[in-house]
């Protein structure tokens, strides 16, 4: 039987690791972390993450060909396969700090797998990493085994949190590089094996090792730029009358274009897209391209900007104050159907508003009081001073309340901030959220989920982002 190893019990080795248990039976696949609670969640009814269909795969497999244990060293030792899945932040210290990725995990994974191989094993890097990552990952490998052979595979993963499973499921494809070597080619007709158990083999790419590395990053910066690129766009509609869904679905409906990932909003977040564009930024200024460099730093500077323009359209709204005003934020996850909120723009609206003085009352169905608050505590980046810690005051920790349920967060609030597009969202009873707030009511609509015309009909002054004000 073959045996898989993954390194890391997170957002994309959980899904990912249970997946392959599902659809390859003759496989046993342990997942391995050093952090306790995350494996003990793992073994028990209340997963770490929330993923629809992840728990029914779990319950399916596990015990079975399917396990999770902080007993790392045995089980890499045991594997065949070894997917290294850790996280790769941004550095916050010392060189490229702020910029660069922070392989502190990897290089320690790596190390450890050296140590402990009694057996040849395929290394697949399964976290985004720096172009030429492999490079460096070879020689801790190679200089610390005794006889054993690594091959090392990039193999990143292009899941979108939310839609983890139906993604892992039918992916676009599966991107495989290797060394050009004769054992390159053999491992990754391997891993290529382990794949076509569910996916067509046509959709299985290989390429080379840097190949497979830049892509990952580049398919980040693409899918943000176009963000960017709508949202840049909603903020010339808002004026010149333009309407940012009619000008999104008329560019979209171009076949050289598409329509995906064309929806303006108050901005993109999500642990990669930043992270990712940050470090390719860092790759070009290392790989002497300033040009290059400034091109992708002007997604995330876009990014800034939308986030920025929503708070100030908030308060320059509500006649220029939201000092002492409840704002009711509907929604904290980055996007809908997940319950993480690394980098999303939701922070930045609170601290935004939070800086003018608003009190803040916060529901989100899959968020706790505590994540927010410790997200709400963190300084977020900035060019200039990057990824430093202010605390919130005491103060300010006044003015947030966390709430559970969207009617208790709306009640005599004086307006309405929707920051993620959570299905539940549109269908609540707006008449009585208009009834108990105070007068006049404003909605300002993040993410464009909601009729415009309705919410007039009813009552509120609304805001949505790209679209025609209040007349
Ligand atoms: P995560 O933080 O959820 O999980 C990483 C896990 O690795 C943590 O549980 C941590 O405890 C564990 N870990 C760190 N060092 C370890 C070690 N030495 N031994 C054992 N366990 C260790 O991260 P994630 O969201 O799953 O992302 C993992 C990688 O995949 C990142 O490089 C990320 O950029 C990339 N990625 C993420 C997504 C996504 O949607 N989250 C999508 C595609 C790619």
């Amino acid at each position: 039987m073959v045996k898989i190893c993954c390194i890391g019990a997170g957002y994309v080795g959980g899904p990912t690791m249970a997946v392959i248990a599902l659809k390859c039976p003759d496989i046993e696949v342990a997942v391995v972390d050093i952090s306790v609670p995350r494996i003990d969640a793992w073994n028990s009814d209340k997963l770490p993450i929330y993923e629809p269909g992840l728990e029914d795969i779990v319950k399916q497999c596990r015990g079975k060909n399917l396990f999770f244990s902080t007993d790392v060293e045995k089980h890499v030792r045991e594997a065949d396969i070894v997917f290294v899945s850790v996280n790769t932040p941004t550095k916050t210290t010392g060189l490229g700090a702020g910029k660069a990725a922070d392989l502190t995990y990897w290089e320690s994974a790596a190390r450890m797998i050296a140590d402990v191989s009694v057996s040849d094993k395929i290394v697949v890097e399964k976290s985004t990493v720096p172009v030429k990552t492999a490079e460096a990952i070879e020689k801790i490998l190679m200089h610390n085994s005794k006889g054993i052979k690594f091959q090392i595979l990039s193999n990143p993963e292009f899941l979108a949190e939310g839609t983890a499973i139906a993604d892992l499921f039918n992916p676009d494809r599966v991107l495989i590089g290797g060394r050009e070597t004769p054992e390159g080619f053999k491992a990754v007709q391997t891993l290529k094996e382990v794949y076509a158990n569910w996916v067509p083999v046509d959709q299985i790419i290989t390429t080379n090792l840097w190949s497979a590395e830049l892509s990952k990053l580049a398919a980040n910066a693409f899918l943000a730029q176009r963000i960017s690129s709508v949202n840049a766009m909603s903020a010339l509609c808002e004026s010149t009358g333009a309407d940012v869904t009619q000008v999104s679905y008329a560019v979209g409906t171009d076949s050289r274009i598409g329509s995906k990932f064309l929806n303006a909003s108050v901005g993109f977040g999500g642990s990669c897209f930043q992270k990712d564009i940050l470090n390719l930024v860092y790759i070009c200024q290392c790989n002497g391209l300033p040009e290059v460099a400034e091109y992708w730093k002007q997604v995330i500077k876009i990014n800034d900007y939308q986030k920025n323009r929503f708070v100030n359209r908030i308060v320059s709204s509500m006649f220029n104050t939201v000092s002492n005003k409840k704002v009711a934020i509907l929604g904290f996850a980055f996007k809908k159907d997940t319950g993480d909120t690394r980098e999303t723009p939701a922070i930045d609206v609170c601290k935004g508003l939070l800086g003018d003085k608003a009190l803040i009352s916060i529901y989100d169905p899959q968020v706790t009081e505590k994540q927010i608050m410790r997200d709400l505590a963190m300084k977020k980046f900035d060019w200039d001073h990057p990824l430093h810690l202010q605390p919130m005051s005491p103060t300010t920790v006044k003015q947030v309340s966390v709430t559970w349920d969207a009617y208790a967060a709306t009640k005599d609030a004086h307006a309405v901030c929707i920051l993620t597009e959570w299905d539940e969202f549109k269908s609540l009873d707006y008449q009585k959220i208009f009834d108990n707030m105070q007068k006049p009511a404003f909605i300002f609509d993040g993410r464009n989920i909601m009729n415009v015309n309705k919410l007039r009909e009813i009552g509120f002054i609304v805001y949505s982002i790209g679209k025609p004000l209040d007349p």
